[in-house]
């Protein structure tokens, strides 16, 4: 039901560039997708116009059978995780999981209940009380990853979220993205400009480049050596 649909999407910013130049996509539902390519092909602009965070200047953008190209984003029902965490640093592990139901008004046992869930399934359960600050870079990595899963959201969205990390952590933290994305069956749009990220990760891969789609397919494919 998560299937996200983009058709002829330019997103310009105000002072002209055109970071999103006319492009075409469709992710499947249930896809872990990644987004390949050079610092400044514009794959975080993608990501935040799928996300509503950027406003898309042409084109239409769907999700589900929903066209949300002028729906707000906290009405589009997608989570993202973006490469600094952006975690509340005065909130604890679990008040941080627990904020995207606390915006919604749930019951504060429901909200428990999810947070203490989520946290389990990414092995943060020691950790609950501690706060931000308390915690290793990967551990904060696992709390945004939490949040977002806490949406129960259609789509995930990720933008670099392993490359804060060294490079221990991000292979453990390639693992647990892994199982819990095959775990949700979450549609997942993942950005990254490391081949073995997304090698290692990606059921699909579209290589940008300038704007557009250079190159798309399964790993296999993009990376096949002629
Ligand atoms: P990537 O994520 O692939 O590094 P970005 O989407 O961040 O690429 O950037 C794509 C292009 O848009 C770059 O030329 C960048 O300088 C420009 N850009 C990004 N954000 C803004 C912004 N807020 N205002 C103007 N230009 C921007
Ligand atoms: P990334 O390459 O990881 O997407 P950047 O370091 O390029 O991120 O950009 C960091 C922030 O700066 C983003 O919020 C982006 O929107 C903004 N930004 C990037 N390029 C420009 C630009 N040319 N003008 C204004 N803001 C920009």
């Amino acid at each position: 039901m998560a299937q996200i649909t983009v058709t002829g999407l330019s997103t310009v910013y105000p002072n002209g560039v055109r970071a999103v130049d006319g492009l075409d996509l469709t992710v499947a539902d249930g896809e872990f997708f990644a987004l390949l390519g050079p610092s400044g092909c514009g794959k975080t602009t993608l990501l935040r116009t799928i996300a509503g965070l950027e406003q898309a200047t042409e084109g239409t953008l769907s999700i589900g059978d929903r066209d949300v190209t002028s729906v707000e984003p906290g009405k589009r029902n997608v989570a993202m995780v973006f490469q600094d965490y952006a975690l509340f640093p005065h909130m604890t592990v679990t008040e941080n999981i627990a904020y995207p139901l606390r915006v919604r008004r749930q019951p504060k046992a429901t909200q428990q209940e999810v947070a203490a869930r989520t946290a389990a399934s990414l092995s943060l359960s020691a950790l609950l009380e501690r706060r931000p600050g308390q915690l290793s870079g990967g551990q904060q990595q696992r709390v945004a990853l939490a949040r977002a899963v806490a949406m129960d959201a259609d789509v995930l969205l990720l933008d670099e979220p392993l490359s804060n990390l060294d490079a221990r952590l991000r292979l453990e933290a390639r693992t647990f993205l892994k199982r819990l994305q095959r775990e949700l069956g979450v549609t997942t749009v993942f950005v990254t400009h490391d081949q073995a990220e997304a090698l290692a990760l990606a059921d699909r891969i579209a290589v940008m480049e300038a704007g557009r789609i250079r190159q798309l397919g399964s790993p296999r494919e993009v990376f096949a050596r002629p």
